[in-house]
Protein backbone atom coordinates (compact mmCIF):
# COMPACT_ATOMS: atom_id res chain seq x y z
CA UNK A 1 0.00 0.00 0.00
CA UNK A 2 1.64 3.46 -1.10
CA UNK A 3 0.93 5.73 2.09
CA UNK A 4 -0.57 9.35 2.26
CA UNK A 5 2.85 10.24 3.47
CA UNK A 6 5.87 8.44 5.15
CA UNK A 7 9.48 9.37 5.99
CA UNK A 8 12.79 9.61 4.21
CA UNK A 9 15.78 8.89 6.04
CA UNK A 10 18.91 8.10 4.26
CA UNK A 11 22.78 6.64 5.81
CA UNK A 12 23.57 10.85 6.95
CA UNK A 13 20.45 11.00 9.39
CA UNK A 14 21.30 7.21 10.60
CA UNK A 15 25.32 8.36 11.02
CA UNK A 16 24.03 11.69 12.63
CA UNK A 17 22.30 9.17 15.64
CA UNK A 18 24.74 7.12 15.69
CA UNK A 19 27.66 10.27 16.64
CA UNK A 20 25.16 11.24 19.61
CA UNK A 21 24.68 7.66 20.89
CA UNK A 22 28.23 7.46 21.24
CA UNK A 23 28.78 11.11 22.81
CA UNK A 24 28.09 12.06 26.11
CA UNK A 25 24.76 13.70 26.35
CA UNK A 26 21.96 12.06 24.91
CA UNK A 27 19.84 14.52 26.10
CA UNK A 28 19.19 18.40 26.65
CA UNK A 29 23.28 18.17 25.45
CA UNK A 30 24.54 20.45 22.96
CA UNK A 31 22.21 18.61 19.40
CA UNK A 32 19.44 20.88 21.02
CA UNK A 33 20.96 24.00 20.66
CA UNK A 34 22.09 23.54 17.50
CA UNK A 35 18.80 22.06 16.06
CA UNK A 36 17.27 24.99 17.59
CA UNK A 37 19.73 27.35 15.67
CA UNK A 38 19.61 25.94 12.30
CA UNK A 39 15.88 25.41 12.46
CA UNK A 40 15.62 29.51 13.29
CA UNK A 41 18.39 30.14 10.70
CA UNK A 42 16.37 28.26 8.03
CA UNK A 43 12.59 29.85 8.59
CA UNK A 44 14.20 33.07 9.37
CA UNK A 45 13.03 33.35 13.27
CA UNK A 46 14.22 35.02 16.53
CA UNK A 47 13.74 32.62 18.75
CA UNK A 48 13.25 28.23 18.12
CA UNK A 49 12.43 26.31 21.20
CA UNK A 50 11.94 22.14 20.55
CA UNK A 51 9.71 19.97 22.35
CA UNK A 52 8.65 16.68 22.18
CA UNK A 53 5.50 16.81 19.52
CA UNK A 54 3.87 18.80 17.76
CA UNK A 55 1.26 18.55 20.17
CA UNK A 56 3.55 19.84 23.29
CA UNK A 57 4.20 22.80 20.92
CA UNK A 58 0.88 23.67 20.79
CA UNK A 59 0.50 22.99 24.09
CA UNK A 60 3.43 25.06 25.23
CA UNK A 61 1.93 28.08 23.17
CA UNK A 62 -1.04 28.08 24.41
CA UNK A 63 0.62 28.24 27.73
CA UNK A 64 3.09 30.80 26.66
CA UNK A 65 0.34 33.28 26.15
CA UNK A 66 -1.33 32.27 29.57
CA UNK A 67 -4.58 30.32 28.10
CA UNK A 68 -6.79 29.93 31.33
CA UNK A 69 -9.91 28.95 32.42
CA UNK A 70 -12.75 31.25 30.69
CA UNK A 71 -10.43 32.19 27.83
CA UNK A 72 -11.86 31.44 24.33
CA UNK A 73 -9.48 30.95 21.33
CA UNK A 74 -10.69 30.70 17.62
CA UNK A 75 -10.23 27.80 15.44
CA UNK A 76 -10.61 26.45 12.25
CA UNK A 77 -12.44 22.69 12.75
CA UNK A 78 -10.74 21.14 9.71
CA UNK A 79 -7.73 20.25 11.56
CA UNK A 80 -6.36 17.71 13.45
CA UNK A 81 -7.68 17.29 17.32
CA UNK A 82 -4.34 18.57 18.93
CA UNK A 83 -4.92 21.92 17.69
CA UNK A 84 -7.99 21.92 19.43
CA UNK A 85 -6.95 20.02 22.45
CA UNK A 86 -3.97 22.27 23.04
CA UNK A 87 -6.68 25.25 24.54
CA UNK A 88 -8.32 22.41 26.52
CA UNK A 89 -5.63 21.47 28.21
CA UNK A 90 -5.06 25.05 29.91
CA UNK A 91 -9.00 25.15 30.36
CA UNK A 92 -9.43 27.15 27.64
CA UNK A 93 -12.66 27.26 25.49
CA UNK A 94 -12.05 26.49 21.30
CA UNK A 95 -14.75 28.70 19.29
CA UNK A 96 -14.95 27.03 15.85
CA UNK A 97 -15.53 29.73 13.17
CA UNK A 98 -15.89 27.92 9.70
CA UNK A 99 -13.33 27.66 6.70
CA UNK A 100 -13.04 28.95 3.03
CA UNK A 101 -14.53 26.55 0.56
CA UNK A 102 -11.88 26.73 -1.76
CA UNK A 103 -8.70 26.37 0.31
CA UNK A 104 -10.36 24.86 3.99
CA UNK A 105 -8.43 27.59 5.63
CA UNK A 106 -9.90 29.62 8.51
CA UNK A 107 -12.14 31.97 7.19
CA UNK A 108 -10.92 35.72 8.76
CA UNK A 109 -14.71 37.27 8.19
CA UNK A 110 -15.84 34.04 9.72
CA UNK A 111 -13.50 34.70 12.91
CA UNK A 112 -14.17 37.66 13.37
CA UNK A 113 -17.96 36.84 13.94
CA UNK A 114 -16.98 34.50 16.81
CA UNK A 115 -14.54 37.43 18.77
CA UNK A 116 -16.04 38.13 22.46
CA UNK A 117 -14.99 39.97 25.29
CA UNK A 118 -13.35 36.41 26.49
CA UNK A 119 -11.69 35.99 23.24
CA UNK A 120 -7.36 36.09 23.66
CA UNK A 121 -5.83 34.41 20.45
CA UNK A 122 -6.80 33.17 16.83
CA UNK A 123 -4.99 29.54 16.15
CA UNK A 124 -4.68 29.44 12.01
CA UNK A 125 -3.83 26.45 10.82
CA UNK A 126 -2.16 26.20 7.03
CA UNK A 127 -4.23 23.03 5.55
CA UNK A 128 -2.40 20.69 3.40
CA UNK A 129 0.70 23.08 3.65
CA UNK A 130 -0.65 26.64 2.39
CA UNK A 131 -0.18 29.04 4.52
CA UNK A 132 -3.38 31.06 5.41
CA UNK A 133 -4.16 34.57 4.63
CA UNK A 134 -1.99 36.25 7.48
CA UNK A 135 -2.80 39.43 6.53
CA UNK A 136 -6.23 39.52 7.07
CA UNK A 137 -5.76 37.58 9.99
CA UNK A 138 -3.12 39.43 11.88
CA UNK A 139 -5.53 42.51 11.36
CA UNK A 140 -8.70 40.36 12.90
CA UNK A 141 -5.99 39.81 15.58
CA UNK A 142 -4.69 43.80 15.71
CA UNK A 143 -8.43 45.10 15.58
CA UNK A 144 -9.62 43.10 18.73
CA UNK A 145 -5.80 42.91 20.35
CA UNK A 146 -5.56 38.98 20.21
CA UNK A 147 -2.34 36.67 19.96
CA UNK A 148 -1.79 34.65 16.54
CA UNK A 149 -0.61 31.00 16.70
CA UNK A 150 -0.10 29.29 13.39
CA UNK A 151 0.20 25.70 13.52
CA UNK A 152 2.23 25.27 10.92
CA UNK A 153 2.63 21.50 11.77
CA UNK A 154 1.55 21.07 7.53
CA UNK A 155 3.39 23.98 6.31
CA UNK A 156 7.25 23.79 7.27
CA UNK A 157 9.10 25.64 4.55
CA UNK A 158 6.38 27.32 2.73
CA UNK A 159 6.32 30.67 2.11
CA UNK A 160 3.51 33.75 1.95
CA UNK A 161 4.10 37.03 0.14
CA UNK A 162 8.01 36.23 0.43
CA UNK A 163 7.99 35.61 4.40
CA UNK A 164 8.73 32.08 5.51
CA UNK A 165 6.37 30.15 7.74
CA UNK A 166 7.55 30.00 10.82
CA UNK A 167 7.87 34.14 11.34
CA UNK A 168 3.80 35.05 9.84
CA UNK A 169 2.33 35.03 14.01
CA UNK A 170 2.84 35.88 17.12
CA UNK A 171 4.21 32.05 17.74
CA UNK A 172 4.35 28.71 15.41
CA UNK A 173 3.72 25.55 15.70
CA UNK A 174 5.82 22.42 13.97
CA UNK A 175 5.70 18.79 14.33
CA UNK A 176 8.20 16.48 13.03
CA UNK A 177 6.16 13.01 13.47
CA UNK A 178 7.10 11.00 10.34
CA UNK A 179 4.29 11.82 8.00
CA UNK A 180 5.43 15.42 8.10
CA UNK A 181 8.30 17.32 6.10
CA UNK A 182 11.33 16.41 8.50
CA UNK A 183 11.37 13.99 11.38
CA UNK A 184 12.56 13.01 14.59
CA UNK A 185 10.53 10.10 15.17
CA UNK A 186 8.18 12.57 17.52
CA UNK A 187 9.35 15.91 18.10
CA UNK A 188 8.27 19.28 17.38
CA UNK A 189 9.51 23.29 17.93
CA UNK A 190 7.74 26.98 18.78
CA UNK A 191 9.20 29.40 16.89
CA UNK A 192 8.53 32.75 17.58
CA UNK A 193 10.26 37.25 17.93
CA UNK A 194 9.60 37.28 21.73
CA UNK A 195 12.76 35.71 23.76
CA UNK A 196 10.26 36.37 26.93
CA UNK A 197 8.01 33.46 25.32
CA UNK A 198 10.60 31.40 23.88
CA UNK A 199 12.39 31.65 27.65
CA UNK A 200 8.93 30.49 29.52
CA UNK A 201 8.17 27.66 26.52
CA UNK A 202 12.08 26.61 27.62
CA UNK A 203 11.15 26.64 31.83
CA UNK A 204 7.41 24.69 30.79
CA UNK A 205 9.47 22.22 28.66
CA UNK A 206 11.39 20.96 31.68
CA UNK A 207 8.67 21.06 34.55
CA UNK A 208 8.72 24.73 34.72
CA UNK A 209 12.11 24.34 36.61
CA UNK A 210 14.30 27.58 36.86
CA UNK A 211 17.53 25.88 35.61
CA UNK A 212 17.95 22.79 33.65
CA UNK A 213 20.80 20.22 34.56
CA UNK A 214 23.26 20.95 32.42
CA UNK A 215 22.78 24.63 33.83
CA UNK A 216 22.96 23.54 37.37
CA UNK A 217 26.02 20.90 36.75
CA UNK A 218 27.73 23.63 35.37
CA UNK A 219 27.10 26.00 38.50
CA UNK A 220 27.70 23.31 40.80
CA UNK A 221 24.33 23.81 42.73
CA UNK A 222 21.47 21.06 43.48
CA UNK A 223 18.97 24.18 43.79
CA UNK A 224 16.11 25.30 41.35
CA UNK A 225 12.76 26.58 42.16
CA UNK A 226 9.67 25.78 40.49
CA UNK A 227 6.68 28.81 40.32
CA UNK A 228 4.16 27.33 37.77
CA UNK A 229 3.11 23.40 37.00
CA UNK A 230 5.11 22.16 33.93
CA UNK A 231 5.55 19.21 31.96
CA UNK A 232 8.40 16.78 30.65
CA UNK A 233 8.22 17.85 26.79
CA UNK A 234 11.78 17.38 25.90
CA UNK A 235 13.54 15.73 22.94
CA UNK A 236 16.66 14.21 22.99
CA UNK A 237 19.85 14.98 21.85
CA UNK A 238 19.32 11.68 19.70
CA UNK A 239 16.48 13.43 18.26
CA UNK A 240 17.57 16.69 17.60
CA UNK A 241 20.44 15.20 15.80
CA UNK A 242 18.46 13.49 13.26
CA UNK A 243 16.40 16.82 12.95
CA UNK A 244 19.12 18.76 12.30
CA UNK A 245 20.68 16.19 9.74
CA UNK A 246 17.01 15.98 8.05
CA UNK A 247 16.47 19.61 7.95
CA UNK A 248 19.49 20.05 5.30
CA UNK A 249 17.41 18.76 3.12
CA UNK A 250 14.06 19.93 3.26
CA UNK A 251 14.23 22.67 0.15
CA UNK A 252 15.20 19.25 -2.14
CA UNK A 253 12.17 17.60 -0.55
CA UNK A 254 9.57 20.59 -0.71
CA UNK A 255 11.02 20.99 -4.16
CA UNK A 256 9.71 17.06 -4.82
CA UNK A 257 6.43 17.60 -2.84
CA UNK A 258 5.54 20.92 -5.29
CA UNK A 259 6.73 18.80 -8.82
CA UNK A 260 4.34 15.78 -7.53
CA UNK A 261 1.50 18.27 -6.90
CA UNK A 262 2.03 20.04 -10.92
CA UNK A 263 1.64 16.22 -12.10
CA UNK A 264 -1.51 15.65 -10.54
CA UNK A 265 -3.03 18.72 -11.04
CA UNK A 266 -2.14 18.22 -14.53
CA UNK A 267 -3.82 15.09 -14.67
CA UNK A 268 -6.74 15.52 -12.06
CA UNK A 269 -8.06 19.35 -14.01
CA UNK A 270 -9.12 16.68 -16.82
CA UNK A 271 -11.80 14.59 -14.92
CA UNK A 272 -14.94 16.30 -14.94
CA UNK A 273 -15.93 14.59 -11.20
CA UNK A 274 -13.38 16.05 -9.33
CA UNK A 275 -12.44 19.49 -7.92
CA UNK A 276 -9.38 20.25 -6.60
CA UNK A 277 -8.54 22.88 -3.54
CA UNK A 278 -6.72 26.21 -4.99
CA UNK A 279 -6.34 29.66 -3.48
CA UNK A 280 -4.17 32.65 -4.32
CA UNK A 281 -0.72 32.47 -5.98
CA UNK A 282 0.93 34.52 -3.35
CA UNK A 283 2.25 31.75 -1.51
CA UNK A 284 4.46 28.81 -1.59
CA UNK A 285 2.33 25.83 -1.09
CA UNK A 286 4.45 22.95 0.92
CA UNK A 287 2.28 19.88 -0.14
CA UNK A 288 2.29 18.15 3.15
CA UNK A 289 -1.41 16.70 1.84
CA UNK A 290 -2.72 16.87 -1.64
CA UNK A 291 -6.41 16.80 -1.63
CA UNK A 292 -8.98 16.18 -4.16
CA UNK A 293 -12.49 16.47 -3.81
CA UNK A 294 -15.10 14.52 -5.05
CA UNK A 295 -18.35 16.12 -6.91
CA UNK A 296 -20.92 14.22 -5.34
CA UNK A 297 -23.54 14.72 -7.77
CA UNK A 298 -21.63 13.40 -11.37
CA UNK A 299 -20.87 10.05 -9.22
CA UNK A 300 -23.17 7.36 -8.45
CA UNK A 301 -21.49 6.58 -5.54
CA UNK A 302 -20.46 8.60 -2.40
CA UNK A 303 -16.78 8.82 -0.92
CA UNK A 304 -16.59 5.74 0.86
CA UNK A 305 -17.33 3.35 -2.18
CA UNK A 306 -14.18 5.72 -3.55
CA UNK A 307 -12.08 5.67 -0.54
CA UNK A 308 -12.22 1.71 -0.17
CA UNK A 309 -11.52 1.48 -4.40
CA UNK A 310 -8.32 3.37 -4.48
CA UNK A 311 -7.31 1.33 -0.80
CA UNK A 312 -8.20 -1.74 -3.27
CA UNK A 313 -5.74 -0.73 -5.64
CA UNK A 314 -2.83 -0.12 -3.39
CA UNK A 315 -3.18 3.64 -3.02
CA UNK A 316 -3.12 4.41 0.96
CA UNK A 317 -5.94 7.35 0.84
CA UNK A 318 -7.34 8.88 3.85
CA UNK A 319 -9.51 11.59 4.76
CA UNK A 320 -8.10 15.06 7.00
CA UNK A 321 -9.88 15.50 9.00
CA UNK A 322 -13.37 14.66 10.63
CA UNK A 323 -14.53 18.31 11.95
CA UNK A 324 -13.13 18.57 15.23
CA UNK A 325 -16.54 19.36 16.86
CA UNK A 326 -18.24 16.47 15.36
CA UNK A 327 -16.14 14.00 17.69
CA UNK A 328 -18.22 12.95 21.01
CA UNK A 329 -16.01 14.19 23.37
CA UNK A 330 -16.35 18.10 22.12
CA UNK A 331 -19.70 17.54 21.41
CA UNK A 332 -20.74 17.21 24.97
CA UNK A 333 -18.10 18.52 27.02
CA UNK A 334 -18.60 22.29 24.65
CA UNK A 335 -22.36 21.32 23.90
CA UNK A 336 -21.88 22.05 20.00
CA UNK A 337 -22.82 19.79 17.00
CA UNK A 338 -23.50 19.77 13.28
CA UNK A 339 -24.98 23.09 11.90
CA UNK A 340 -21.96 24.60 13.21
CA UNK A 341 -19.75 25.24 10.56
CA UNK A 342 -21.59 24.39 7.26
CA UNK A 343 -18.48 25.01 4.82
CA UNK A 344 -16.32 22.59 7.06
CA UNK A 345 -19.09 20.26 7.08
CA UNK A 346 -20.07 20.10 3.14
CA UNK A 347 -16.60 19.59 2.05
CA UNK A 348 -15.67 17.07 4.77
CA UNK A 349 -18.16 14.91 2.71
CA UNK A 350 -15.84 15.05 -0.50
CA UNK A 351 -12.18 15.10 0.38
CA UNK A 352 -9.65 12.29 -0.34
CA UNK A 353 -5.98 13.21 0.64
CA UNK A 354 -3.91 10.94 -1.75
CA UNK A 355 0.01 9.60 -1.70
CA UNK A 356 2.67 12.78 -1.48
CA UNK A 357 5.94 12.51 0.01
CA UNK A 358 9.35 13.03 -1.58
CA UNK A 359 10.89 9.73 -1.98
CA UNK A 360 7.38 8.77 -4.17
CA UNK A 361 8.53 6.92 -7.74
CA UNK A 362 7.53 8.79 -11.32
CA UNK A 363 5.89 5.29 -11.29
CA UNK A 364 4.07 5.65 -7.93
CA UNK A 365 3.02 8.70 -9.31
CA UNK A 366 1.63 7.50 -12.31
CA UNK A 367 -0.33 3.97 -10.57
CA UNK A 368 -1.89 6.91 -8.28
CA UNK A 369 -2.68 9.13 -11.32
CA UNK A 370 -4.16 6.03 -13.44
CA UNK A 371 -6.51 4.61 -10.79
CA UNK A 372 -7.76 7.68 -9.98
CA UNK A 373 -8.44 8.05 -13.24
CA UNK A 374 -9.96 4.73 -13.90
CA UNK A 375 -12.37 4.54 -10.64
CA UNK A 376 -13.33 8.24 -11.13
CA UNK A 377 -14.20 6.99 -14.73
CA UNK A 378 -16.39 3.75 -13.22
CA UNK A 379 -18.61 5.97 -11.44
CA UNK A 380 -18.80 9.15 -13.25
CA UNK A 381 -22.44 10.07 -14.70
C1 LIG B 1 0.63 16.41 13.14
C2 LIG B 1 -0.19 17.54 13.60
C3 LIG B 1 -0.22 17.95 14.94
C4 LIG B 1 0.37 17.14 16.06
O1 LIG B 1 1.69 16.86 15.94
P1 LIG B 1 2.30 15.61 16.73
O2 LIG B 1 3.78 15.79 16.50
O3 LIG B 1 1.77 14.37 16.13
O4 LIG B 1 1.94 15.77 18.16
C5 LIG B 1 -0.93 19.09 15.26
N1 LIG B 1 -1.59 19.80 14.33
C6 LIG B 1 -1.60 19.41 13.04
C7 LIG B 1 -2.34 20.24 12.05
C8 LIG B 1 -0.91 18.27 12.63
O5 LIG B 1 -0.97 17.89 11.36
Amino acid sequence: MLPYSRQYLDEDDIQAVIDVLRSDWITTGPMLDSFERDFAALVGSKEAVAVSSGTAALHSAMHAIGIKPGDEVIVSPITFAATVNCIVYQGGTPVFADVEEDTLLLNPEKAIKKVSDRTKAIISMDYGGRPCDYDALQKVADQFDLILVADACHSLGARYKKRDVGTLADLTTFSFHPVKHITTGEGGMITTESKAWADRIKKFRNHCIQKDFRQRAEQNTWKYEIHELGFNYRLTDIQCALGRSQLKKLPRWINRRREIARQYDEAFSEISSLKLLTGPSNVIHAYHLYVIRLILDRISCDRSVIYQELRNEGIGVNVHYIPVYLHPYYRKRFGIGPGLCPVAESVYEEILSLPIFPSMSADDVEKVIQTVRNIMGKYSV
